[in-house]
């Protein structure tokens, strides 16, 4: 034996219980965590199949879409991402991409791999697109696809009230429209078949309430049209929704094995769309936005100042804070962790100490909880600007 049975994996498993307030994941309510203890089903088995069905009638609900080719696929929300660019992509199509954040750059480098001629609208981070500067873009640009993040999480941002003009836009250019919903989906209204988005995609661990690991995906029959007509194979095996949409039985074809799926995750995700459909979608987005401004007037009331400025372009899932001059924002989450084991998060990308972001997502995203936050923030700002620090 060259490689001893390591001591670490002698002791017990040990994971803390967090409130887990930044820009997901958010905790998972007891209801999922007690589903994904159940037995293990093999991936055709007759009752996984059913809970794919499930699944899937979960995620035309809350994308608001009939889209027969909707399903879960077996990653995070990059998987999402990777998916959407890789299916429509082949070399050489243009792709604009709207990049006021990390999303969209992200979306651009994808894109690129995939081969897509791509160019960008940029606004600079905490800012969103007007309509006329997504207009200059599709008229200069002519792209066979465009780009957009709903809920910036790197900056605080939403799209939302342009959604439906965006949509108009690509009619009249005739592009397909990809919308990243990762992180506002259930937190700002998307009308999937309404706003004739052709792909729409969200991860499971934000508002769902589930565990990261499953991306739920749709495509609008424009979109399935231009992947059926592709004269190259979709660069990535594991992406192929041709070969994922068979094995969800999107086609109306018998399921055919693609990858082994994971099932305990599938459970979680069930329960989680199943307290949304509870719910209704409706209330859980007015939930979320009733929260956020609870969080808002409290912000302010600690003389805390929101770094987005536009009111409606405020993202209510995710809230911005500007990290006050002088103030080591480190020192805040520290204090919140060690004291009440809350989760407050630092910027991402062009964000980096720039703010702070608190998550109001799904399970976490209650009156209570904002008024608790709140108050661990109030405290926490004291400690980081106490004489010892
Ligand atoms: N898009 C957006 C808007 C996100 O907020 C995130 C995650 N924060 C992602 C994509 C990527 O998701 P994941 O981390 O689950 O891969």
């Amino acid at each position: 034996m060259q490689v001893d049975r390591p001591g670490v994996l002698q002791k017990p498993l040990s994971v803390p219980d967090k409130l887990l307030m930044g820009p997901g994941p958010s905790n998972c309510p007891p209801r999922v965590l007690h589903a994904m203890s159940l037995p293990v089903l093999g991936h055709l088995h007759q009752e996984t199949c059913s809970i794919m069905d499930e699944v899937k009638a979960g995620i035309q609900y809350v994308f608001q879409t009939k889209n027969s080719l909707t399903l879960a696929i077996s990653t995070s929300g990059h998987g999402g991402m990777e998916a959407a660019l890789s299916n429509l992509i082949e070399p050489g199509d243009g792709v604009l991409v709207a990049v006021n954040g990390i999303w969209g750059q992200r979306a651009a480098d994808m894109a690129r791999r995939y081969g897509g001629n791509v160019n960008t609208i940029e606004k600079p981070a905490g800012e969103n697109f007007c309509l006329n500067a997504v207009e200059r873009g599709l008229t200069q640009y002519r792209p066979a696809i465009f780009f957009v993040t709903q809920g910036e999480s790197s900056t605080g941002v939403t799209a939302q009230h342009h959604q439906e003009f965006i949509n108009e836009l690509d009619k009249m250019y005739n592009c397909l429209l990809v919308v990243d919903t990762v992180a506002s989906l259930g937190g700002v209204p998307v009308y999937t078949d309404q706003w004739e988005i052709d792909v729409i995609y969200t991860g499971s661990q934000k508002v769902l309430g589930a565990p990261p690991g499953l991306a739920p995906i749709s495509f609008s029959p424009r979109a399935e049209a231009k992947i059926a007509s592709r004269k190259t194979p979709v660069a990535v095996f594991y992406w192929d929704m041709m070969l994922l949409g068979t094995y969800w039985a999107c086609f109306g074809t018998p399921r055919i094995y693609h990858h082994t799926i994971p099932v305990s995750l599938l459970y979680g995700l069930r329960e989680g769309l199943a307290i949304v459909v509870e719910e209704g979608i409706n209330k859980c987005i007015a939930r979320h936005q009733a929260c956020a401004r609870r969080l808002y007037d409290g912000l302010e009331k600690l003389g805390l100042s929101l770094y987005v400025e536009k009111k409606e372009a405020r993202l209510p899932t995710v809230t911005t804070i500007k990290v006050p001059k002088g103030l080591d924002w480190r020192l805040v989450q520290e204090y919140s962790m060690k004291k009440y084991r809350l989760e407050i998060s630092g910027g991402l990308g062009p964000t980096v100490g720039k703010v702070m972001r608190v998550g109001l997502m799904g399970y976490n995203a209650t009156m209570e909880k904002v008024d608790f936050t709140l108050k661990v923030l109030g405290e926490a700002l004291e400690y980081a600007r106490s004489p010892q620090h």
